[in-house]
Parts: structure tokens; sequence; C-alpha cells
């Protein structure tokens, strides 16, 4: 598995999230075909980065929003 825990700027806080890899619709919606670019998965987050910092990282479209926290329940 490629899941790896990073600190997330839009989720704020100390302590750190789970990231994977964009899909390919995900990289598709921002028009790149980077392979690179990591994406938080805490619910209603849009964060995505490339994998070894955080500058050029940015939001997803509203649409590639995760789901709520419910199913996770
Ligand atoms: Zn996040």
């Amino acid at each position: 598995m490629f899941f790896k825990d990073k600190h997330c700027p839009t989720c704020g806080g100390g302590g750190t999230q789970v990231f994977t890899p964009l899909t390919p619709e995900e990289r598709k919606a921002l028009g790149t075909d980077r392979t690179d670019l990591w994406r938080c998965t805490a619910p209603g987050c849009r964060w995505y980065q490339p994998w070894s910092h955080r500058a050029g990282g940015g939001r997803l479209p509203e649409e590639l929003q995760n789901p709520g926290a419910d199913a996770a329940v």
C-alpha cells in the first residue's frame, strides 16, 4: 500500500493525515499527468501536494472532495 502520513496544511492541527496518490480522474481534473501528487484523505478535505513538499500543492475541485466521515464509522 502507498498510504502515508503527512501533516495537512488545510486540516491543520498538530497531527498528521493519511495521504494517498491522486487517481487518474483527479489528475485529469487538475489537468496534469504528474504522478508525484498526493492528496489528504481526511473527510471533506481537498488538499493535494507533491510528495516531498507543500509548494505546488493546492485544493482539488469541490466535486472531488472526500465524502463525510459517516461512512467510516
Ligand atoms: Zn487534509
